[in-house]
């Protein structure tokens, strides 16, 4: 799978212009191919004013990401899980989530599999095969785009929530969202993305540094202290509650931007006052939002899946701690498309 070749989908305008001049096709050409590739999704050979000898030069010297909707799986809440096949045959998972209006937000995935093993994710459980170029992760947008627009419908937010750890493979995530974010390509406006983890803090320094936080951080949390940290996500042994809170203090925010702080509810292992309060004390400081997420069973989970009751009750603790929150409350569960869901299994 892997090619030295640049890859397409995955670079930038300054980058597909130096490329285009490196092989003979100059890069007067890029701003027509970069919006023929990301705003139209044509093909190289319908791409106008190019030429068909421009093209076939173009296609010589570059990978060509491939991410084709293979699966469709609607559920009774109007999201919808998608199964992308890509180009060496390997799949990922996407989610279609309506919001507003004509607008939908598609959370994407930047991994084959996972290798981060969290407890609550059923990603976690196959493991790691790859990490997706930044042409694929584009393309799953492209091919998401291409399903709704003749319906009228727009992707007009991004979410890296899909499958792996984004800031794994840091470097196609960072170009991904520098393509996505392109005023003559797809033209995403930086607030309308986010990119999650899990908390590897070298590169959430890295992703700071590179998008002085317009590109809105969401952490994957999950407790209050680094003992039940420890039991639900492996990496918490290697980059603790103190080192993510001192890169969180770090992160830029402009305007009224805020961190957003993930947090599964699981029954018996996060949900007490103590460790509740002990997240209370750990905000402190921090402009943040806490989204309370119920867990989200899959099959050999080892947790249940919480109460309404236990969810509210879990907004109720921070409400009186005064810890900024809100619930998300599971949306494509039905088709094993709700958070931590997404394993290539659908019900
Ligand atoms: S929660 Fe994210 S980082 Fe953890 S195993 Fe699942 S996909 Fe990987």
């Amino acid at each position: 799978m892997t090619s030295a070749r640049p890859d397409l989908l995955g670079l930038s305008l300054a980058d597909l212009a130096a490329t285009l001049d490196a092989i003979g096709v100059g890069a007067t050409h890029a701003g027509r191919v970069f919006g023929g590739l990301h705003r139209r999704l044509l093909p190289l050979d319908a791409i106008e004013g190019l030429g068909p000898r421009h093209a076939a030069r173009i296609a010589d010297a570059t990978f060509a990401a491939e991410a084709t909707v293979e699966a469709t799986h609607p559920s009774d809440d109007g999201t919808e899980k998608l199964v992308f096949r890509l180009g060496d045959g390997a799949r990922v998972e996407g989610v279609l989530i309506p919001m507003r209006g004509d607008r939908l937000a598609l959370c994407v995935s930047s991994q084959v599999g996972c290798a981060m093993a969290c407890a609550f994710c059923a990603t976690g459980t196959l493991g790691l095969t790859r990490g997706l170029r930044a042409g694929e992760i584009v393309a799953q947008v492209h091919a998401a785009r291409r399903r709704v627009e003749p319906a009228g419908r727009r992707v007009s937010h991004v979410v890296f929530m899909g499958m792996g750890e984004p800031l794994h493979h840091y470097a196609a995530t960072r170009d991904a969202v520098r393509v996505l974010r392109e005023p003559r390509g797809v033209c995403i406006a930086a607030q309308r993305i986010t990119v999650s983890t899990v908390g590897v803090v070298p590169k959430m320094r890295a992703f700071a540094a590179d998008f002085g936080g317009r590109v809105q951080l969401a952490l994957s949390l999950h407790a209050g202290t680094d003992a039940t940290r420890r039991r639900i996500v492996p990496l918490a042994a290697t980059h603790d509650l103190a080192a993510l809170k001192a890169a969180l203090l770090d992160h830029p925010l402009p305007g009224r931007r805020a961190l957003m702080l993930e947090y599964v509810v699981l029954p018996g292992v996060n949900d007490d006052a103590a460790e509740l309060e002990a997240l209370a004390a750990w905000t402190r400081g921090l402009r943040c939002l806490v989204n309370l997420i119920p867990f989200n069973p899959f099959p050999g989970a080892p947790f249940r899946a919480p109460d309404d009751a236990t969810v509210r009750r879990v907004g109720a603790s921070l409400e009186a701690l005064g810890v900024p929150h809100s619930i998300r409350w599971p949306r494509g569960r039905r088709v094993a498309g709700a958070c931590g869901q997404l394993a290539l299994v659908t019900p």
